[in-house]
This record gives structure tokens, sequence and C-alpha cells, in this order.
């Protein structure tokens, strides 16, 4: 295996599955497979799940609600999902760990780096919840957040696309993929790989990225083997 400790980051619409809203336990089994596959070659594995298919802050804002109170709201959603991705997790006979960035202490470990090292050294998938505990962020600053903390070898960023195109794929069909990448070219071409914030923190810390399709089976192994799926963005 390439990697020995990855931050695989979730986005929370990728579990609607064909659905418009929620969670597809169809798709969290799917997941819970794909995660299995690598787990039982040794990686070790840590989680940060989205909230988006349940709300997001900039949409109850846009709504009139205030920013920060929905900033909140899609911290919770990320602990819906969190539990849901754990639940599949278990029931597919891998031992988990739920940790939160708010301390929600009956259903959740408070976010502690040291105990998440330990438990991920211990073969335990740690989801991260709850973001990173503030609002104006994203859960992809919380991956990088978190991967540089415990120093995962790289993101992995399952999305549904396969990687990073010089237009969007799916409203322009001349659109090609580019492999690789340094995240000065990203910044040059002006391509869209995460959000500023969690971008720059990946990239002080020189922590690669790589966007790669999750839904397609088996590519989370390959990835991980190091075979070129998708597109990594390193120094
Ligand atoms: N959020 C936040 N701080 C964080 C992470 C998330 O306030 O550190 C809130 C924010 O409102 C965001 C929502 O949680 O819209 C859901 O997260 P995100 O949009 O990143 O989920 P995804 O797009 O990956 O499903």
């Amino acid at each position: 295996m390439k990697y020995k400790r990855i931050l695989l980051k979730l986005s929370g619409e990728a579990l609607m599955g064909d659905r418009q809203y929620g969670i597809d336990p169809k798709r969290l089994a799917e997941y819970a497979s794909e995660i299995k596959q690598i787990h039982e070659k040794g990686v070790e594995i840590a989680i940060v799940i989205g909230g988006g298919n349940i709300f997001r802050g900039v949409s109850g804002a846009s709504n009139g609600m205030d920013r920060v109170q929905g900033d909140y709201m899609g911290m919770l959603a990320t602990v819906i999902n969190g539990m849901a991705l754990q639940g599949a997790l278990e029931d597919a006979g891998m031992q988990t760990r739920l940790q939160t960035a708010l301390k929600i202490e009956a259903i959740a470990e408070p976010y502690i780096k040291r105990r998440a090292v330990r438990h991920l050294e211990k073969g335990r998938i740690v989801i991260f919840g709850a973001g990173t505990g503030n609002p104006y962020f994203t859960t992809d600053t919380a991956a990088v957040l978190r991967g540089v903390e415990v120093h995962a070898d790289v993101i992995l960023k399952g999305t549904r696309v396969d990687g990073i195109y010089t237009a969007d794929p799916e409203k322009d069909a001349s659109a090609t993929k580019y492999d690789t990448l340094t995240f000065e070219d990203v910044l040059k071409k002006g391509l869209n790989v995460m959000d500023t914030t969690a971008f720059t923190l990946s990239q002080e810390n020189e922590l690669p990225i790589i966007v790669f399709d999750m839904n397609k089976e088996g590519n989370l192994v390959k990835v991980c083997e190091g075979e070129l799926v998708g597109t990594t963005v390193s120094v």
C-alpha cells in the first residue's frame, strides 16, 4: 500500500445516492464495503464527512437565517451522517470511533488528537464529526485540518466526478481530466479543488490531495495502492 494513513473526505451529498435528500442505506453499505477492503490491507483510516445532504449554513442564510445558527445546524448534520456511517462500518465488521469537534458526549467522544491517533494505531476507523467546530468553515477545511493534525499521508477526496477537469465535465463535454497537478498549477489555472481555506492549509503543509470517484467500485483500493486514479495535487 502506498499510503499507510489516509484522511478520507466524503461529501454529505454523496450519501444521498439517487435520492434528493437524506441518507441512502444502500450507498452507505457500498461505502462500508469499499472502506473494508483497504482496512483489511492495513491502511489506517480517518474520515471526515460533510453535511450538505441535510443542511448547509449558507443555504439557511440565503433564506434569512442567521449564518452562525445555520452553520451550527450544518455541523450537527455532519454528526448525523457520521453516526450513520459509523453504524454501516460496524455492521460490516469494523471497529470505529466517532469524535466530534462539538461535545455531544452521549453519542461521541470529544475530539482529542492523541486519542484519535491511538485509535488509528489500533486499527479503529476514526470518524471526525461537527467539522472544525467553528462557523464559516467547511468540512473540506476540517478534513485538511484533521489530516494535518493526525499526520495523514494524503487527503482522499471521494466525489462523484473522477478527478479535476479543465472545465466542469457536467457542463462542458470538451473538458479533459488532469492526472497530476501541483498546488501552484491549481492556483494559476483557477481550478476548483476545495475552498481556498482548505486548499491553502493543504498547500502550506504539503499534504497531497487526490480527487477521485468514490462511487466506482474498487477505486478506493486502487488509490491507496498508488494507482493513478483521479487527479493528484501535490507540491
Ligand atoms: N460547517 C461549519 N463549520 C465547519 C464545517 C461545517 O460551519 O467546520 C457547516 C456549514 O454550515 C456547512 C455545513 O456544516 O455548510 C455542512 O458542511 P459542508 O457544506 O462542508 O458539507 P459537504 O458539502 O461536504 O456535504
